[in-house]
């Protein structure tokens, strides 16, 4: 579960988010959607610790109970359950499958492995071939298998569908509403709607400001 309460975001001076609450449950998608510059991407990036100065809370449920987390150093939101899953993927090119999700990979490596190729079959017949040599969204998916070897509650995806083949897309939709049901927490940015039918909650971001249910 993961809270966020009168979030405030900052790249220097300038203001990108303003007052931002929203939650997302255990077992719920939520979808924020909003134009260019909306800071949809500085949402998650404010959750991760990652860039951003921020003001206000960020609660999320750890293995040792509710905690505050906005203080928290970003490997340790990591290690406390939060997976990100950012835009540009952020892949080592010159590794194989095989090491990208071994890089990541915490206890219960072999469980993980075994999990995430279940649910990305696809990257079971890749397992040797450099990161480099995949398509985008073979890309995307081992991004998402990467993040998934940490075992995450939460997980945090920026655009997972964008720039992907359709047959793709309809991959990695059926893998996230697959973690929905095994009781994730799932908050996604996406511009394309390709995800929007099949969430719990939509939500927009207008300005920095987030409007909806
Ligand atoms: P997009 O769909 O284009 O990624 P977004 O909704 O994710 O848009 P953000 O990338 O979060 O929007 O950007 C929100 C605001 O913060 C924009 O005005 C943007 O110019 C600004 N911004 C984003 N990253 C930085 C940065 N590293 N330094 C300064 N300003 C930034």
């Amino acid at each position: 579960m993961l809270e966020i309460d009168r979030l405030n975001a900052f790249y220097g001076p300038a203001q990108a988010l303003f007052d931002v609450s929203l939650s997302v449950a255990a077992g719920e998608m939520v979808v924020l959607q909003g134009l260019n510059g909306a800071g949809k991407s500085t949402l998650l990036k404010s959750v991760m610790g990652l860039e951003v100065r921020t003001e206000g809370t960020v609660r999320c449920q750890t293995p040792d109970g509710l905690a505050a987390v906005e203080r928290w150093e970003t490997h340790r939101r990591a290690q406390a359950g939060i997976g990100y899953v950012a835009e540009d993927r952020r892949l080592f090119t010159g590794l194989t499958v095989r090491e990208n999700l071994h890089v990541a990979a915490g206890r219960n490596a072999r469980l993980h492995e075994a999990r995430v190729l279940d649910l990305f079959p696809v990257l079971k017949t890749l397992l040797d071939r450099p990161a480099a040599q995949m398509s985008g969204g073979q890309q995307q998916m081992l991004a998402i298998a990467r993040t998934l070897m940490t075992g995450p509650k939460i997980l945090l995806l920026d655009e997972p569908c964008e720039g992907i083949a359709p047959v793709l897309v309809a991959a990695v939709r059926d893998a996230l509403l697959a973690l929905r049901g095994e009781g994730l927490a799932l908050l996604v940015v996406e511009q394309n709607r390709l995800l929007a039918s099949r969430a719990d909650r939509l939500l927009w971001l207008v300005a920095g400001k987030v409007r909806g249910s």
